[in-house]
């Protein structure tokens, strides 16, 4: 069979693999297929914008196995505005489910009333839902009592000293170079990014500090609230499910050391 340029838009897009994308497509010319975008997950990549659900564009395809594959994808309706509508949207409802399955019948819970109105509130606007998120999710295991060691090793409580940082959740904190060295799989936190965290834990907000910087402390602070909350709930698997079909971040592999 040979390439084919089609207009389509994207109906879902599913992961594959560490940076791939399977793409349900509907085309104009030939009805709905599958195609195989090829390291689309990757933020860099020249084929992320045109391969996200409800975008408009125009993909080459070629004939491969399994599915056609993506050679190049132009987008024409990015949908920028209704992309960010649904992910505020999706930030809210996965907010309520996290919610929904920490409490107990009839249990009073003023902090955690007025945290999950504040953060709802504030999705309506959030130009940085997944950010907003994040301080929620922190906030939330402060009120939790699982506050993150930051400020020494969690393991031996020497200094902790740095261009990049090691947070292992099951430790509960960050790690000095030298415990570091012990583990085989971390999350990795840039300075800027460990700085971030203290001044959130200290009950400070912080303004959007770039994507990197935000997406490591989410990764972390995700990484941190996941672990808490696995052992206390049981149908959390859904939950995660939920964060990833919804916010699109599908995978939180721990990001090994150097
Ligand atoms: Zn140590």
């Amino acid at each position: 069979m040979p390439p084919v340029t089609v207009q389509a838009i994207v109906l879902r897009r599913r992961p594959l693999g560490e940076a791939d994308k399977v793409l349900t497509l509907f085309t104009r010319e030939m009805g709905k297929l599958s195609a195989l975008a090829k390291g689309a997950r990757k933020p860099t990549s020249k084929l992320a914008g045109a391969t996200e659900t409800c975008v408009r564009a125009r993909f080459h395809l070629a004939p491969g196995k399994t599915f056609w594959i993506v050679t190049q994808a132009t987008a024409e309706r990015a949908r920028a505005r209704l992309h960010r509508l649904l992910v505020n949207a999706a930030a809210a409802m996965y907010a309520c489910e996290l919610v929904d399955r920490l409490l107990e019948e009839g249990v009073t819970e003023e902090d955690l009333f007025d945290l999950l109105a504040s953060v709802l509130d504030e999705l309506e606007e959030s130009e940085h839902p997944t950010w907003t998120l994040c301080w929620f999710e922190n906030a939330l295991m402060l009120q939790q009592g699982y506050t993150p060691m930051l400020d020494a090793c969690a393991r031996c409580g020497n200094e902790v000293e740095g261009e990049q940082v090691a947070f292992l959740p099951e430790v509960g904190g960050v790690l000095c170079a030298s415990c570091a060295r012990t583990v085989t799989s971390a999350a990795k936190l840039s300075r800027l990014a460990w700085l971030a965290w203290r001044v959130m834990n200290a009950g400070e907000r912080v303004d959007f500090p770039g994507e990197s910087t935000a997406g490591e402390l989410e990764h972390a602070v995700h990484l941190h609230l996941r672990y808490h909350i696995d052992r206390e709930v049981k149908s959390s698997q859904v939950l995660w499910q939920l964060r990833q079909e919804l916010l699109g971040n599908e995978t939180y592999p721990p990001i090994p050391l150097p």
